[in-house]
């Protein structure tokens, strides 16, 4: 006798209002050119039904090609079915009956994904439709939650979902600046710090407020780029689409503190251009205290963020130190020796790391005698805007020995 299986039925809706600042009077409802009709629009991977004039939509498939390659390419799963997006500029141009009063109010302040299909063992068939605003590139956002339910059935936890849907909207491949627009940056800097459990509560719903995307975006920002963090971060994530259990405390138990350390560094350094990659923590650098004649010596780059001075340094004890060498913080800048530019850019300033916790910083220079204000390691860079390390140049040598009692 054989049974039949039977394919559970699986309908899901991503509703992702609120996700963007409120889009209304975004849209341009009194413009003055002429009415248009809703017009449909393909891609390779697309199809768009929008307002929007030709040139404005051909311009947004090719954004969202661009983010669906690099999501796609992510997660390991090739794109397999076309995604259809309702894109609404302005819903004065589209006639009524075009869309439901509930899609109406939705895209009017951010957008929806709408799932259904079934699940027959590993066969799945489900097709995503998106409905959005053209506002704070929400059509990109739907469109991840989209390839995820078309591909995998399901997008993850709330604060996965979307935080990696925020991240797919700003994603530049092979770019670990931070490429979020300023009204993102400027909430997460002002606003009271979120801890990483509260932005990982496993309670949390969609559309609970732009403001709760912004810390999602900034972890999975954070997770998918620092190399300390990422190698678990993927599978984590796989493992959340393909229904391995997995959960965001269990797979960085053995690493938390460092990644709280970190991610708090990175939200606290946050700018449009704040590069994680130049400024990822070394945890497996060595120090020692300087004892003998054998000094401590580092070298220092002036394009990256807080580097190894190797020197462990005893509260109260003074250190002499010795810079060889120049750099430069800009292409057009003059190099300079470890005291600095007439700007003030370029000096060698050192800080102290003890137990997870950040001394004030030390300023150094060529040459001169230092007291440790405490125990710890010393860690030193360059003085510079923390989102304008790139352009930097240079390396310097600096030698430390413990100054001797007289
Ligand atoms: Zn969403």
């Amino acid at each position: 006798m054989t049974r039949r299986r039977k394919a559970s039925i699986i309908f899901a809706c991503l509703l992702c209002v609120g996700s963007t600042i409120s889009a209304v009077g975004q849209n341009g409802l009194d413009r003055n050119d002429d009415a248009r009709r809703p017009e449909n629009y393909r891609s390779q991977n697309f199809l768009i039904h929008t307002d929007l004039a030709r040139d404005d939509a051909e311009a947004l498939l090719q954004k969202m090609e661009t983010m669906l390659k690099i999501i796609s390419r992510y997660w390991g799963a090739p794109n397999r079915k076309t995604i259809e997006c309702y894109v609404v500029d302005n819903l004065n141009y589209w006639p009524a009956g075009s869309l439901s009063p509930n899609v109406r109010a939705t895209v009017s302040q951010g957008g929806i994904t709408i799932a259904q299909g079934s699940r027959r063992g590993n066969q799945l068939n489900m097709n995503a439709i998106v409905y959005a605003s053209n506002s704070y590139g929400t059509p990109q956002h739907e469109a991840v939650h989209a390839y995820c339910y078309q591909t995998f059935g399901v997008t993850g936890p709330t604060w996965y979902a979307e935080g990696m849907a925020e991240l797919g909207n700003y994603w530049v491949e092979d770019d670990t600046t931070v490429t979020a627009p300023d009204y993102v940056i400027r909430h997460l800097k002002r606003s009271p710090r979120k801890s990483l459990e509260e932005i990982t509560d496993y309670r949390q719903r969609t559309g609970d407020g732009w403001q709760n995307y912004t810390w999602r975006w900034a972890l999975c920002h954070f997770l998918v780029n620092n190399r300390n963090y990422y190698d678990r971060f993927r599978p984590m994530g796989v493992g959340f689409l393909t229904g391995r259990p997995s959960t965001f405390a269990r797979s960085y138990a053995s690493r938390m503190k460092e990644l709280k350390f970190e991610f708090e560094f990175f939200v606290d350094h946050l700018d449009r251009g704040f590069d994680i990659d130049r400024c990822v923590w070394n945890w497996k650098a060595r120090y020692r205290e300087q004892k003998g004649t054998r000094p401590v010596v580092a070298r220092i780059r002036a394009d990256k963020g807080w580097q190894p001075g190797g020197l462990k340094v005893v509260k109260g004890q003074d250190y002499h130190y010795t810079a060889e060498g120049t750099w430069r913080t800009s292409k057009d800048s003059e190099e300079a020796f470890a005291d600095g530019g007439p700007t003030g850019n370029g000096k060698l300033i050192g800080i102290l790391f003890n137990d997870y916790e950040l001394s004030a910083p030390i300023e150094l220079g060529t040459d001169g005698t230092f007291t440790a204000t405490g125990d710890g390691q010393l860690l030193l860079r360059c003085s510079d805007a923390w989102n304008r390390l790139s352009d930097n140049k240079g390396t310097i040598s600096v030698e430390f020995m413990s100054a001797k009692d007289d």
